[in-house]
């Protein structure tokens, strides 16, 4: 009962510091505080923020809630450095982020919704299925939660990746505060072209990110650039075929200026080979356009093989007598399941077998 009454009380963790005086009826400057407190000091409670009076920590902790987020997993890869949070949201629902190492880098790769309805073919989110967009509050939370349990050094700014579960621009009104957010000084001070939002080809989207007037980076899951097999691989391409995500594309580009990138998940004898990359050179002709070649991480139930280091290598250097620009990813986490939707689904088939066996 005590628990419902608190999953009743609004939440400020996704909230500006004016928001934050406005709903908890304080002072600017108290909204300021506690804004500081949760986004740079990561306290996860009122009492904890010991410069506010303590009546007036009492009262707000009948007022508002600061998470809707709490982790319930995180896993670390001790190969790569590579860290996985699960976080269990309102109403039993799950989502995950991953943080990356790179030497000295730090990317945080975020999730937008619980599930995605795109189900890409190649893809353990798509394949779960879909509940619903997240909120800002629960964006936000899982950069805060991914500082805590990868122990990043505060000296370090992450970069943010938009690319974990779901279609950020299904939900951009939440994507899009949650960025401003995560850039502000008095917060995390993310810099706008430290973060990319990842789209599969959403092209209203896309058009509408190229009117936002920021530095924030765009990147785009392409896998294929003949209209055939990218509808096998990215249903969403039905919608919003080729053409139409080229000429979007072209607005971009003419509107802001920035070079973009192009994700493909290199998939044995699917996508890897010689025409696919003559393909992806047409399609990427007179776009300011960088190719990131992803090895695919096997999904258990999913019929495909990664491309091996031979041919990965052999695409990318394919691509290269094309000047298409293109880096190889090395694979990053395998041995903690780091693709999207690959520990929730682990982490759900548990909970189903504990259901099922009456464990609890
Ligand atoms: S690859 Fe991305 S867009 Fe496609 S189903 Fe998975 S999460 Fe959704």
């Amino acid at each position: 009962m005590v628990n419902d009454v608190i999953r009743d009380l609004p939440v400020i963790c996704g909230l500006f510091p004016e928001e934050i005086s406005a709903l908890l009826e304080v002072e600017p400057l108290r909204g300021r505080q506690i804004f500081a407190w949760i986004h740079r000091r990561r306290q996860a409670s009122f009492d904890g923020m010991t410069d506010l009076p303590a009546a007036l920590r009492e009262t707000l902790k009948s007022r508002a809630r600061i998470w809707n987020a709490e982790c319930v997993e995180a896993v670390r890869s001790e190969k790569s450095g590579t860290v996985k949070v699960l976080l269990r949201l309102d109403r039993g629902d799950t989502v995950e982020s991953v943080l990356i190492r790179d030497r000295e880098r730090v990317t945080f790769c975020l999730s937008t919704q619980v599930g995605c309805p795109l189900r890409c073919a190649f893809c353990a989110t798509g394949a779960a299925g879909y509940r619903r967009n997240l909120d800002t509050a629960e964006i936000v939370a899982q950069a805060l939660w991914l500082l805590e349990a990868g122990q990043v050094n505060p000296e370090i700014h992450p970069n943010i990746v938009f690319m974990g579960m779901g279609e950020p621009f299904y939900n951009y009104d939440a994507v899009h505060k949650s960025i401003r957010l995560l850039m502000r000084k008095d917060g995390l001070n993310i810099g706008a072209r430290r973060i990319t939002v990842s789209t599969a080809g959403e092209v209203r989207g896309i058009r509408r990110f190229a009117d936002e007037g920021w530095q924030v980076r765009l990147s785009v899951s392409l896998h294929a650039a003949n209209n055939d097999l990218r509808s096998e691989l990215v249903p969403l391409n039905r919608r919003f075929p080729l053409e139409e995500l080229r000429a979007a594309l072209e607005y971009y580009q003419e509107r802001t200026g920035r070079q973009f990138t192009f994700e493909w998940t290199l998939l044995d004898g699917v996508n890897d080979q010689p025409q696919h990359a003559a393909e992806l050179a047409e399609f990427a002709k007179g776009l300011k356009a960088f190719v990131n070649l992803i090895p695919w991480n096997p999904v258990p139930g999913l019929p495909f093989k990664p491309s091996s280091p031979k041919r990965a290598v052999f695409f990318a250097e394919t691509l290269r007598r094309w000047n298409i620009p293109v880096t190889l990813r090395k694979e990053q986490g395998r041995d903690i399941d780091a693709a999207c939707g690959q520990l929730r689904r682990v982490v759900l088939d548990q909970k189903k077998f504990a259901i099922e066996n009456n464990f609890h």
